[in-house]
């Protein structure tokens, strides 16, 4: 069931959003994520996760870890596929500030396709669903995963469900159910006109300041805009969780080493964030897990001309 402060958020959604005229089956899948968030019951970042109970504390394959080029298993895995990535979303997009993240659920595009990701390990067709950042403060880096021991200053998540399963409620309740990609994010001093995408959607975070505040996004935009100008060809891939509570154990992972530079000034507009108790909404990453070499394995991708 809804909470009564979430039917107010959807009653509010409805209204401010009514006059811009957002898809019924776009307002129904941010619904649906809003009802998956809100199940997920209270949680806070005070102490960057290791308080959390259930399979947050047992679980033997957690995410987020370090990934460290010396322990992976380099190995000739097909190259990831991107599937209407390039084609324009239906706009306009909803992007929230739902008391841990920036999130924004990704709409079909223009022709009705839903975007969707296969290849490398991944065990099926992934569709595209919600993008979020995870970013730390004026003085802190926020990634979740580190690479060869390195944090990063934002990790921009891209989920995907399995086509498999009808709902994500469904999906987290399987090893196979969830793909997510991680980007890593470089605060840069220069201004620049790259990453069109990432920019339109920085530049209404001054309007999400509050928690449960909506903005919407406009414009030619398509998923592959996300990825901004990274090379996708080298990744670390394994099998981990969701980085938040209830961190289900069905999400594999593919993280990019080619890190996305960004402006400074961008990055910035994250720590004005409020969370649900109107306090600073930064650090929201989780603390490294124990990678359990022995129930798992790390790949490395690299690059190979005839793959
Ligand atoms: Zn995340």
């Amino acid at each position: 069931m809804f909470s009564p402060s979430l039917w107010f958020l959807l009653t509010a959604l409805g209204c401010t959003l009514a006059f811009i005229e957002i898809p019924e089956e776009y307002l129904a899948e941010i619904r649906e994520d809003q009802a998956g968030e809100s199940a997920a019951g209270e949680y806070n970042y005070d102490n960057q996760g290791d308080d959390w109970q259930g399979t947050c504390a047992t679980g033997e394959k957690q995410s987020p870890i370090d990934l460290i080029f010396q322990d992976s298993k380099v190995s000739s895995i097909s190259r990831l596929r991107f599937n209407y990535y390039n084609q324009s979303l239906r706009t306009p997009l909803v992007i929230t500030n739902n008391g841990h993240t920036a999130n924004m659920v990704l709409p079909v595009t223009r022709d009705g396709h839903r975007p969707y990701i296969n290849g490398a390990l991944l065990p099926g067709d992934f569709e595209v669903q919600s993008v979020h950042f995870h970013w730390g403060s004026r003085d802190s880096k926020g990634s979740e995963h580190a690479i060869n021991f390195e944090r990063y200053d934002v990790e921009m998540h891209i989920v995907h469900k399995n086509t498999r399963y009808e709902t994500m409620a469904e999906a987290t309740q399987h090893w196979d159910g969830l793909a997510v990609l991680g980007v890593m994010f470089k605060s840069v001093n220069r201004l620049t006109t790259q990453h069109y995408g990432l920019n339109k959607i920085f530049n209404q975070l001054p309007r999400i300041v509050e928690y449960q505040s909506n903005a919407t996004i406009t414009g030619q935009l398509n998923v592959g805009q996300l990825l901004g100008n990274i090379v996708t060809g080298q990744f670390y891939t394994y099998n981990g969780s969701l980085t938040t509570p209830d961190c289900a154990e069905a999400v594999t992972w593919t993280v990019f080493d080619d890190i996305l530079e960004f402006p400074h000034r961008q990055i910035a507009k994250l720590w004005n964030l409020r969370d649900s108790r109107r306090k600073p909404l930064i650090n929201n990453y989780r603390s490294l897990q124990d990678t359990n070499p022995g129930i798992r394995d790390v790949y490395y991708r690299v690059i190979q001309d005839s793959i």
